[in-house]
């Protein structure tokens, strides 16, 4: 049984925000999951280290959320300590003039916008990806053409233990929707990213223009989790469920996009469970159609 109390003790004698029971359907755009233990919002890093030592201490599992952008959390919740990054770790600021650091819990959106404002140019295909700086280094977020592998030129980092590190980009194992992360479990707490002059004007058309084809092609209108599946090596997931016949399939709260096959919404009161029995349902169709495994991008987390 982890000793909550002591957590959120030592949470709030250090400035953070807590919640007992949260709801994770709050936190997610899927607009799905059951209630997280504690959810911890940290506002510096004297904290975060103060927090994850008592973590540490109590044994307490920990998960790390950016905007929720890209998970399927359980019906059941999260057993454990949710750690929210908040306050000084939103900064943006001009450290040369090609370069951004970025803390990690500031969106995608201000980042964007702060890069256009400088007139530099490189995240345009960031414009309208809902995460966080953090969560789009952990996922190498990218988009039509781009990812942050290519502006990204380090990104800093705390281990459970609390040891503060940072790793250029070439050491981040940067590919495919990957990074060290998903391995090391550390926590990234900014980024710095090279960029390249460019009139504003330019930067904004090109922003625009990819924002307009999001919304063209994509159901933004439901609560979703983006693209469901990694594309698989010479085909688009999209297309491969849309040739079986799957757009509007439904189980429970749970249907494939009819705007677009790669996204499942959530129609009103889909349920995690809804999700995963949908997924299960996609990979066997296409895969006895066409022998492809589609590999779920989206993150299931939680009491599974
Ligand atoms: C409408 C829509 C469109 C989308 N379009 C795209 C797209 O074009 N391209 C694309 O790549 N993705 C897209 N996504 C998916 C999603 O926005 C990205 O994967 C995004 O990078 C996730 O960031 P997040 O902050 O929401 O992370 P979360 O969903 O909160 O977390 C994702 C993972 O990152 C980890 N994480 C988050 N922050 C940290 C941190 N500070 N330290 C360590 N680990 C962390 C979490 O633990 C989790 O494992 C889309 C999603 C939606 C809803």
């Amino acid at each position: 049984m982890i000793n909550i109390d002591s957590i959120k003790s030592i949470a709030v004698s250090n400035g953070c925000e807590v919640k007992e029971n949260e709801k994770m359907s709050r936190l997610t755009t899927f607009k799905i999951g059951g209630e997280a233990r504690l959810l911890v919002s940290v506002p510096n890093i004297s904290a975060l280290k103060a927090v994850l030592f008592q973590c540490q201490k109590e044994n307490a599992p920990i998960f790390v959320l950016g905007k929720g952008s890209n998970l399927l959390v359980s019906d059941k919740g999260i057993d454990g300590v949710v750690i929210k990054l908040d306050g000084e770790f939103k900064r943006i600021t001009l450290v040369e003039d090609d370069t951004i650091f970025c803390g990690a819990a500031a969106s995608l959106a201000s980042l964007c916008r702060f890069a256009c404002d400088n007139g530099l140019s490189g995240l345009e295909f960031a414009w309208g990806i809902p995460g966080s700086v953090g969560g789009a280094v952990y996922m190498n977020a990218g988009a039509y053409g781009g990812e942050m592998k290519d502006v990204l030129i380090c990104s800093s980092h705390i281990g459970k233990n609390g040891e503060i590190s940072s790793l250029p980009a070439e050491e981040l194992d940067l590919s495919y929707r990957h990074s060290i992360y998903s391995e090391s479990g550390d926590i990234i707490t900014g980024a710095a990213v090279r960029l390249k002059r460019d009139s504003k004007a330019e930067i904004s058309r090109r922003m625009d223009e990819y924002m307009q084809r999001r919304r063209d092609k994509q159901p933004l209108d439901y609560p979703s989790a983006g693209s469901v599946f990694k594309r698989p090596q010479g085909y688009y997931a999209g297309t491969l469920i849309e040739s079986c016949g799957l757009k509007g399939c439904s189980i429970g709260g749970a249907q494939v996009s009819s705007k677009h096959a790669g996204f499942i919404i959530n129609t009103g009161k889909a349920s995690c469970d809804d999700v995963l029995s949908l997924i299960k349902h996609i990979q066997n169709t296409v895969y006895s159609k066409y022998a492809v495994e589609l590999e779920c991008e989206v993150k299931p987390i939680g009491i599974l």
